[in-house]
């Protein structure tokens, strides 16, 4: 059983069919959240992430501002904007559908949330300190997060410290202590490096492997452009930030 591991495809729909494209076979699907927010195709990604086979979807923070669920006041200027423009671009059934989306599960033995386990709408855990702090809010050995839009594994060690991995494309692990995993973001990676980011997680083997994929960043731009999105949104993609 292969599942694909995604977070943050935040309406970028030239990244997300990439990583379609580039995952092979697979029998599930694992979405961190933050389907929507940012990019210029919220509609698209929806509908083509409901397609998928055996999906599950937990909520991020932005699917929850693009529904008044949560205030944007906290959301950076550009971030509001681009959120308004698409929810007038979102069919009803695509809204209704993230609207349903849990905030925190326990699938397959792993926790899933678009945060962190202690705070899963809006949590980063981008530090070894808040890492050893949420690791106190699942039961089971490993969870899976995303929201930082950077791969990253954080694993509690016996000595009472966080270990942290930067795994890079290729990099197959196989956890042994608790650990908490983000497979970095599709839509809008912010490690430097500007290809679309996923994980194939192995069941059998429990292996999680790490994998990065280039896309036409420029039509993705081009795209931006002609939805009235800032074109602050297009540059972060280029730069991968
Ligand atoms: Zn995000």
């Amino acid at each position: 059983m292969r599942a694909l591991v995604i977070s943050d495809i935040h309406s970028n729909l030239g990244a997300f069919e990439a990583v379609l494209a580039d995952a092979g076979e697979f029998d599930r699907v694992i979405c961190l959240g933050d389907v929507v927010g940012y990019g210029p195709d919220p509609e698209e990604c929806v509908s083509l992430l409901r397609e998928l086979p055996n999906l599950t979807c937990i909520m991020g923070n932005h699917d929850a501002a693009v529904l008044d669920i949560i205030s944007t006041t906290h959301f950076n200027h550009e971030a509001r904007k681009a959120l308004n423009l698409q929810k007038s671009l979102m069919t009803k059934s695509s809204l209704d559908f993230l609207s349903e989306l849990p905030e925190k599960l326990l699938l397959d033995g792993i926790t899933l949330a678009h945060g962190s386990p202690r705070d899963p709408i809006w949590e980063y855990v981008d530090q070894g300190g808040i890492a050893w702090a949420a690791f106190e809010y699942f039961e089971s050995q490993g969870s899976l997060v995303g929201h930082t839009h950077t791969p990253a594994i954080f694993i509690e060690s016996a000595d009472f410290k966080v270990r942290l991995l930067k795994p890079e494309s290729g990099d197959r692990w196989i956890p042994q202590e608790r650990f908490i995993l983000n497979p970095g973001a599709v839509g809008q990676p912010r490690d430097r490096d500007p290809r679309a980011a996923y994980v194939i997680w192995d069941l059998e083997e429990n292996s999680f492997l790490f994998k990065r994929v280039p896309y036409d960043v420029s039509a993705v731009a081009k795209r931006i452009e002609e939805r009235g999105i800032p074109s602050i949104q297009a540059r972060r993609l280029n730069l991968g930030r």
